[in-house]
């Protein structure tokens, strides 16, 4: 059984109060809280079992390796990659991204070599491919998404051509909560020779993810938005991908043997991680999957589509609230704006003073924003370990902003 009452005791920081309010912590989509359990794996790594990795031939360097590089399985478990060397460390997803697009992307396409995104990629997928428009002439292919926020996949792979070189889409908005069928994308995709990387940074977090059944070329996903710290994360590249990418960086690690002439790499996946690595937050990332897979992505996922019901059963008795992003299979995350003057950051203002924290802003999705004819919204958005009565206290304090600013 899911006990959400135990598994907040797992987490020291939602027994804290905010402006004298027990904190209600809506704010998962930008960055979520973490279980003692990383909180200690952190404190042991650094107080019992800190040294660098790969380097050393001590007892230290041994175990933070062992420790390191156990994390790799971890990861690939946690998004059944089949594969382990199919994994890279690194610090998240805008890293993961911007190595695909440095390494992949840019000694392949030309001028006139097409990339497709939907209208609601967040910035991190958006940007990097931007340095390839405007530094080699690489066309982006806008797809919209309809009124509801669903992302049609016969519309992207409608708008393949002959000069698509790459797909880059989400695979779950973190402003809509839209969920993309990527792996209808994925098949078409392949069949017709065009590679696919998917922005997983949200879809990891609140549904099971299996890239075997998938079927991408490359996956991204963050750690710190996964219950485990900020600077991690890592990317899923497949072998034959791997064989084809370049090193985005280059120093320590990532090479074999240097000399005055010539330079002689590590086997992949080390040839993509140069330098020292987020050691400590790594190991953390790993402890913090384990975590969510003995409470079990099946379960999580059901708890937090009861907690999105249930929501959006309060808020459409709001109707000075419009949402935005209404698939029905959506996740727990509700992006809204209140009719009248209330600006965004003036509800999110409110609703912290009881104690609510919410995101408000652009969510580092401007096409979105302008798909959709706003500037900016607040956003909720959920976790494992939120409940139906957190979802109470938001719409008392939203019905409180309503009061104040109508
Ligand atoms: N993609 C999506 C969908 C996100 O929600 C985020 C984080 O907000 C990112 C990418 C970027 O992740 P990070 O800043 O951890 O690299």
């Amino acid at each position: 059984m899911y006990d959400v009452a135990k598994i907040r005791g797992d987490f020291p920081i939602l027994s804290r109060e905010v402006n004298g309010k027990p904190l209600v912590y809506l704010d998962n989509g930008a960055s979520a809280q973490k279980p003692r359990v990383v909180i200690d794996a952190i404190h042991r790594a650094y107080a019992e079992e800190y040294a660098n990795v790969h380097r050393g031939l001590h007892t230290l360097s041994n175990i933070a390796t062992e420790k390191y590089e156990a994390v790799r399985g971890i990861v690939a478990r946690f998004l059944n990659a089949g594969r382990e060397e199919e994994i890279i460390l690194n610090s998240g997803t805008t890293e993961g991204i911007n190595m695909v697009a440095y390494g992949w992307a840019m000694p392949r396409l030309e001028a006139g070599d097409e990339i497709i995104l939907s209208v609601m990629e967040h910035h991190a997928n958006i940007v990097p491919w931007h340095f390839l428009r405007e530094r080699q002439g690489v066309v982006l292919k806008w797809v919209d998404v309809d009124s509801t926020g669903a992302l049609d996949p016969q519309a992207v792979i409608d708008a393949i051509g002959p000069r698509t070189k790459l797909i880059a889409v989400t695979h779950l908005s973190n402003v809509l909560g839209t969920r993309v069928d990527v792996r209808t994308i994925c098949r078409e995709a392949r069949a017709r020779g065009v590679a696919v990387l998917i922005d997983g940074s949200q879809a990891a977090v609140h549904q099971p993810v299996d890239l075997q059944e998938i079927g991408c070329d490359f996956y991204a996903v963050t750690g710190h938005k996964l219950y485990g710290p900020s600077g991690s994360g890592a990317i899923y590249v497949t072998s034959d991908r791997m064989a084809e990418m370049q090193p985005f960086m280059g120093g320590g690690d990532m090479i074999r043997e240097v000399t005055k002439e010539t330079v002689i790499y590590n086997d992949p996946p080390m040839k993509f991680e140069a330098g020292t690595p987020g050691i400590v937050q790594t190991i953390g990332l790993g402890v913090a999957l384990e975590y969510m897979m003995d409470l079990g992505m099946a379960n999580i996922a059901a708890h937090e589509d009861a907690l999105r019901d249930y929501t959006v059963a309060q808020l459409s008795g709001l109707n000075w609230l419009q949402t935005q992003g209404t698939t029905p299979d959506k996740a727990a995350i509700f992006s809204f704006t209140m009719e009248g003057a209330a600006h965004p950051h003036d509800i999110s203002t409110i609703l912290d003073k009881k104690g609510v924290a919410v995101r408000a802003g652009q969510h580092c999705v401007g096409p979105l924003m302008t798909h959709m004819g706003i500037t900016a919204s607040c956003r909720a958005s959920f976790g494992l370990y939120n409940t139906t009565d957190e979802v109470d206290v938001l719409v008392e304090a939203l019905e409180l902003a309503h009061d104040l600013f109508a």
